[in-house]
């Protein structure tokens, strides 16, 4: 979902947020692949290079969710640096074939 003063993504960086979109939640590890995407986090809004990949729970659930409570998180010892890492390692990996 894009807000008015929020630009469109550009064609490299929607290629990078569908791809972000299949990786597993960067807090717990559920989902992804095409069955079902993640949701895509940006730590920065409209920096699309900052992307977290994130299960809707813990994204936008008022308990666990970073929007929320962030209980997960907290299990997790985890803060948007240490999830965004996450994401990029499994970036990385994939383009690597591993
Ligand atoms: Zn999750
Ligand atoms: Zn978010």
């Amino acid at each position: 979902m894009r807000s008015k003063n929020k630009p469109a993504p550009t064609v490299a960086e929607a290629a990078y947020i569908a791809h972000v979109a299949k990786l597993p939640c960067s807090v717990c590890d559920e989902g992804g692949g095409e069955g079902s995407p993640s949701e895509v986090h940006e730590i920065e809004q409209g920096n699309w290079w900052l992307s977290i990949a994130l299960c809707g729970g813990c994204h936008r659930g008022p308990i666990n969710g970073l929007h929320g409570q962030r209980q997960m998180w907290k299990l997790k010892k985890l803060d948007e640096q240490g999830a965004l890492a996450i994401t990029i390692r499994r970036v990385f990996l994939a383009a690597r074939g591993a």
